[in-house]
């Protein structure tokens, strides 16, 4: 615990210091715009790539930054209770879904051979939400003499997660309404570690642009 405590020590002295009428005046509650739905990989902290203090942020972090579908069966739903609060209670403006480079979970649903049917590991049967995209994704890739292994489909297939957490966003009622009767947005976005560089999808165009520095 040594190097959390030396952290922690280096918190209190520093942001800590520097925003404590901020953190005094947020206990008694939260008004964030944003919710970002992250990975929970140590590399991509949303609070350090927006450079947001606290407060600014609702940020849920899953592995491989999925939405599952809506489903009414019930279940120990974590993400869809995190979406419900986000939109019903907190009335964020926007939910930002952000993919990155070299994702293990992505590259373990690009791997896996998913007909063997029930999955006994958690990570597989989560990672199953991105099963249809990937058949699909990796069939056209197939037809276009494109590789279906590599490092490029890696990536394609880490942007058309975050295109199918958005479409599974969509699917939840109160997501719907929250559109409709208060023009709340969802966005994709994709973050490259090894660059530090943000890529936002444009639905426009279909693909993911660089943002600007
Ligand atoms: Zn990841």
């Amino acid at each position: 615990m040594q190097d959390l405590i030396a952290g922690y020590q280096r918190f209190r002295a520093g942001r800590y210091s520097e925003q404590h009428r901020l953190y005094s005046a947020l206990e008694a509650g939260q008004a964030p715009a944003t919710m970002i739905v992250s990975c929970c990989d140590s590399r991509v902290d949303p609070a350090t790539i927006f450079d947001a203090a606290p407060g600014n942020l609702f940020v849920l972090r899953n592995v491989a930054n999925l939405v599952p579908p809506y489903e009414t069966r019930r279940g120990h739903h974590g993400t869809s209770a995190a979406v419900e609060f986000a939109v019903t209670g907190l009335k964020v403006s926007r939910i930002l879904v952000l993919g990155h480079a070299a994702c293990g979970g992505v590259e373990a649903c690009l791997k896996h051979d998913f007909t063997a049917g029930a999955e006994d590991s958690f990570i597989l049967n989560w990672m199953s939400i991105l099963q249809p995209a990937r058949d699909r994704l990796m069939g056209e890739r197939k037809a276009a003499g494109l590789d279906t292994a590599g490092e490029d489909a890696q990536l394609a297939l880490e942007q058309a997660g975050v295109l199918q957490s958005i479409d599974n966003l969509a699917t939840f009622p109160f997501v719907q309404d929250a559109i409709r009767d208060r023009g709340m947005t969802l966005a994709g976005g994709h973050f490259g570690i090894g660059t530090g560089k943000l890529s936002l999808y444009n639905p426009a165009t279909g693909t993911f642009a660089e943002v600007p520095e």
